[in-house]
């Protein structure tokens, strides 16, 4: 529907229904579903993450709460510097709850790093992270995901979520870029 915006498709609509169920059984096993700490919160970092955030709570199959957040970090658009400000902040308070950050994609790591540090002063029972795509520089940095979905190249990526400039985020799959795209003619 983009025409030949997009040049390849790295993971199918298949695969990510594949691997969205496979990761819903890996946590839903971490979180009983009668914990005294109540319903599993997910956390969910907008926009990119939304596609994700609900297949995944719907292929959980243990009840689960919604909570989004909103940030945006300094630099440009293909660097993160790490400093991030708070768009929309989580409606509730998350203190001795099950927290599971939900996001759409790792690159240096930066953003996540801050968004862990920043949510777990808010003392949640336990914080983790599951991403559904990884890329190889946030294997440098220091911030533990406890469950990943697809470690991809070093390429800019849309589609499921993920946009380039707010388009594309309605591909039901995973595709790169054509270069015409970004280069100015
Ligand atoms: P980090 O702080 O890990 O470098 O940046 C993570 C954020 O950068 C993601 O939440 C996402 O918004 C954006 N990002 C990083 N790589 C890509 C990519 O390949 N495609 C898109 N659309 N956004 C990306």
């Amino acid at each position: 529907m983009y025409g030949d915006d997009i040049a390849s498709v790295l993971i199918t609509e298949e695969q990510i229904k594949a691997k969205v169920d496979e990761l819903a059984e890996l946590i839903a096993k971490r979180y009983p579903a009668d914990a005294p700490e109540g319903d599993l919160l997910l956390v969910g970092v907008l926009k990119g993450a939304i596609f994700f955030m609900t297949d995944l709570a719907q292929a959980l199959q243990i009840p689960t709460q919604m909570e989004f957040m909103a940030v945006s970090s300094y630099g440009s658009s293909t660097n993160s510097s790490g400093v991030v400000r708070i768009l929309k902040d989580l409606d509730k308070d998350i203190a001795g709850r099950n927290v599971l950050i939900v996001e759409d994609i790792i690159d240096s790591g930066l953003t996540l790093s801050w968004l862990k540090r920043n949510l777990s002063t808010r003392n949640p029972a336990s914080l983790e992270v599951v991403t559904l795509l990884r890329k190889p520089d946030a294997l440098r940095t220091h911030v533990e995901v406890a469950n990943v979905g697809f470690d991809i190249p070093n390429e800019f990526v849309v589609g499921y979520g993920l946009d380039y400039a707010e388009r594309y985020r309605d591909l039901p799959y995973i595709g790169t870029l054509a270069p015409k795209v970004y280069t100015p003619v």
